[in-house]
């Protein structure tokens, strides 16, 4: 690895690629992050309703994500916006997982809430806005639950190795990195893409690194070429808004896509994920029984 690189990264030794340690791969139900498996995990910005969760899980099932996602602890900029809805939105999550089999990636906001959240989510999603608490870091890593760490506004990729370094510290194993853009000068954007970190994590760190092109985007019409682009750029997986009708979505409908643009998108991902010599998921092959027809 690159001096300059050893330099920046020097506060997160075990993060780093060694001769030991080329890649983590995270068990998640009966499948795997960090294989050789393209994972997609899909689903609306926040849980609102049981028939908008379901139907969505339903659909990003078979088109062959693996994980569903949905906030019910919401951070939103403003305090009167839709909060998420707690406890309830958890058994949402938990219902759709009965019914399709997909895990369930969800956010976890406050340490006092990781009890509940790691009893209900297969893996802990830690925010933007929280990739520095390293408070919420640690209980969450202590939880035992794979946690997806999602990089901050104005993080560095080496903020973003610390704070996987502090996970990695409190015995969890099982960390995701997540690229979802940053803050940058421009504003035709939601936020900048920033495609030269998931090659660099993926070149300098053995953790799997998963691509959010929508919170990056904020606008759904690109967010099937930054999809496609992650896939280039080396991503283990993607982290994608899908919502019924995204035009009455509680939050972030702008940047979700409807159910015929995802299935879009998925198909064509498959001729970028060949190229890597990984495999996408084959919905057929997945499909539960009860979900099939
Ligand atoms: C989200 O994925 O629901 C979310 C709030 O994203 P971020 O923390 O990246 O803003
Ligand atoms: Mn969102």
């Amino acid at each position: 690895m690159r001096a300059t690189w050893q330099k920046c990264f020097a506060d997160s030794p075990d993060v780093l690629k060694d001769d030991r340690r080329r890649r983590t791969i995270v068990p998640v139900l009966d499948f795997e992050i960090g294989g050789d498996t393209f994972i997609t995990m899909a689903g609306p910005c926040s849980v609102e309703t049981e028939s908008q969760l379901l139907s969505t899980a339903h659909h990003v099932r078979n088109c062959g994500a693996r994980i569903l996602r949905g906030g019910a602890f919401k951070p939103r900029s403003s305090p009167y916006a839709f909060q998420g809805h707690g406890l309830e939105g958890l058994k949402l999550l938990a219902k759709a997982r009965e019914q399709t089999g997909l895990a369930i990636v969800t956010e976890v906001m406050s340490e006092d809430d990781v009890p509940l959240v790691a009893e209900y989510a297969d893996i802990l999603q830690i925010g933007s806005r929280s990739m520095e608490n390293y408070t919420l870091i640690e209980h969450a890593a202590r939880s035992g639950r794979p946690l997806m760490l999602k990089r901050g506004m104005v993080a560095t990729i080496a903020d973003l190795l610390r704070s996987a370094q502090i996970a990695l510290d409190n015995g969890n194993p099982h960390v995701i990195l997540c690229e979802r853009g940053i803050r940058t000068f421009e504003t035709a954007t939601r936020n900048t893409f920033d495609v030269a970190a998931i090659a660099l994590l993926k070149q300098v760190c053995h953790l799997p690194v998963i691509a959010d092109p929508s919170h990056a985007a904020g606008y759904r019409e690109l967010v099937p070429t930054l999809a496609r682009i992650a896939v280039v750029a080396a991503a283990d997986g993607l982290l994608v808004e899908v919502h019924p009708n995204p035009a009455n979505a509680w939050s972030d409908g702008e940047q979700s896509l409807d159910f015929v643009a995802f299935d879009a998108m998925m198909t064509s991902l498959d001729p970028y994920i060949a190229l890597r010599g990984i495999s996408a998921t084959d919905p057929a092959s997945t499909l539960p029984l009860e979900a099939v027809g």
